[in-house]
C-alpha cells in the first residue's frame, strides 16, 4: 500500500486530495494547524514551521508522496493584514516550512517524491497573454514572491541532490470548500439566499476581472499525475479559458432564471489597493501532453456544482424544482 502525506490536510485542496489518494489504495497521513480531517489515516496536527514536528512526523509516517498544500494566502476581498506580517508569515509557511519538510525527506525517505503546490501569481503582471512553464517568474506581492522561492527551492533539490521534488503552478481553482470570504462562495452564497426569496445587496471589489477558474477535484487529480511521471518536472495547472466575476453572476442567478442585475452593487474601495490583481491564464499543454488530464468540469459545471452543494448546505434538500428548465 503506497503512503502519502498531505501536509495543509484540512484545506480545500487537502479534503479532495485525501479522498483522491484512499479511493487509489492510498494510506494517507495528513498534517494540519488546529482543523481535522476526518478522512486520512493518521492525522497530525502541528504546524509546519516547527522543524522538529515535521521530522518527527516524517519519520513515523515515511511517506512514498508528499503533497505540500499548506500556504499562507490571502484573498483579495478577505481580511487585510498588515504587510510585515503578510510577508514573513508567507516566507515562513510557503517558503521555510518546505525547505524544513524537503530536509527531513532527504535525510529520511530520500526515495521519496514531492509535489509542491505553487501559484500562478508567481508571474505577477505577466506579459504573455498566456503563460506557461517557460514563462519568466515575476512575483509582485509577499504571497507570489514566496512561491517563486519554494519553487526555486525545489528546482535546487531536483538538481544539487537529485531528489524527487516538483511544483505544480496553480491557477484558481473552487469548490464548496472556500471559506465565505472567497468571491466563489460570496456569489453562490448571495444567488441561493436571494433564490429563497431573502431581499439583501451583495457588494463586489470588480465586475470585470477576468480569472482562469477551475475546479478543486480537477486540480488535485492533475497533482496525483505530475508525482507519477517518471522525470520530475514543473506543471502549469489550468483550464486555459478567462471567465468575469460577471460569468460568475449570470451562471448562478441564471440557474434560478433570476437577474443579479440591482442586486450586485460594484465596489472598487473592497479591493486591496496593494494588490493590483493581473489577468492570468495558464497554457496546461505540457501536462496534457504528459498525462492525459483533461479538466471533467466546464465553467457552467463548476458554478452549478457549487450552488447545487449552497443549495443543499441552506435548505437540507437538493436543488430541484427551482431550477431553470
Ligand atoms: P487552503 O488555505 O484551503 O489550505 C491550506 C491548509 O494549510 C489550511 O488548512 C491551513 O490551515 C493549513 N496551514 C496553513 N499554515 C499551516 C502551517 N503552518 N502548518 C500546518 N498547516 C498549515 O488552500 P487550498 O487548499 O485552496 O490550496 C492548496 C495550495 O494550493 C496552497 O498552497 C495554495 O497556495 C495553492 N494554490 C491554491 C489556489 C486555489 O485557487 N485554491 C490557486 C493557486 C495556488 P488554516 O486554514 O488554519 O490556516
Amino acid at each position: 500500500m503506497p503512503k502519502a502525506l498531505v501536509a495543509g490536510c484540512c484545506g480545500q485542496d487537502g479534503v479532495y486530495l485525501t479522498r483522491l489518494l484512499r479511493s487509489k489504495g492510498y494510506q494517507v497521513s495528513g498534517i494540519d494547524l488546529g482543523g481535522r480531517n476526518s478522512e486520512v489515516d493518521c492525522f497530525h496536527s502541528a504546524d509546519l514551521t516547527d522543524r522538529k514536528a515535521i521530522r518527527g512526523i516524517v519519520a513515523e509516517s515515511q511517506p512514498d508522496e508528499v503533497y505540500f498544500l499548506a500556504a499562507f494566502h490571502q484573498s483579495s476581498e478577505g481580511p487585510r493584514i498588515s504587510e510585515e506580517e503578510l510577508l514573513t508569515q508567507s516566507l515562513e509557511v510557503n517558503t521555510l516550512a518546505l525547505c524544513h519538510m524537503l530536509g527531513a525527506l532527504a535525510d529520511m525517505r530520500p526515495s521519496s517524491r514531492l509535489l509542491y503546490a505553487s501559484s500562478s501569481r508567481v508571474f505577477g503582471r505577466a506579459r504573455a497573454a498566456v503563460q506557461s512553464e517557460e514563462t519568466p517568474l515575476a512575483p509582485v506581492e509577499p504571497y507570489g514572491i514566496s512561491k517563486m522561492a519554494g519553487m526555486q527551492i525545489c528546482q535546487y533539490w531536483r538538481l544539487s541532490a537529485r531528489f524527487f521534488a516538483v511544483s505544480a503552478i496553480l491557477y484558481n481553482h473552487e469548490s464548496s470548500f472556500r471559506p465565505p470570504y472567497f468571491l466563489s462562495k460570496k456569489i453562490v452564497q448571495f444567488a441561493v439566499s436571494s433564490a429563497r426569496g431573502e431581499s439583501s445587496k451583495l457588494s463586489l471589489g470588480s465586475l470585470s476581472a477576468q480569472v482562469d477558474w477551475g475546479h478543486a477535484a480537477d486540480t488535485t487529480r492533475a497533482m496525483w499525475l505530475i508525482l507519477q511521471q517518471t522525470e520530475p518536472t514543473d506543471f502549469v495547472v489550468a483550464t486555459g479559458e478567462l471567465h468575469t466575476v460577471r460569468d460568475w453572476l449570470d451562471e448562478a442567478f441564471g440557474i434560478f432564471s433570476l437577474d443579479w442585475r440591482g442586486l450586485v452593487i460594484e465596489n472598487p474601495d473592497l479591493l486591496n489597493p496593494d494588490r493590483p490583481s493581473a489577468t492570468l491564464c495558464g497554457d496546461s499543454s505540457k501536462l496534457r501532453q504528459a498525462t492525459g488530464w483533461r479538466p471533467d468540469f466546464n465553467f457552467q459545471g463548476l458554478v452549478r456544482e457549487l450552488v447545487e452543494s449552497e443549495w443543499a448546505r441552506q435548505t437540507n434538500n437538493p436543488l430541484g424544482t427551482k431550477v431553470a428548465s
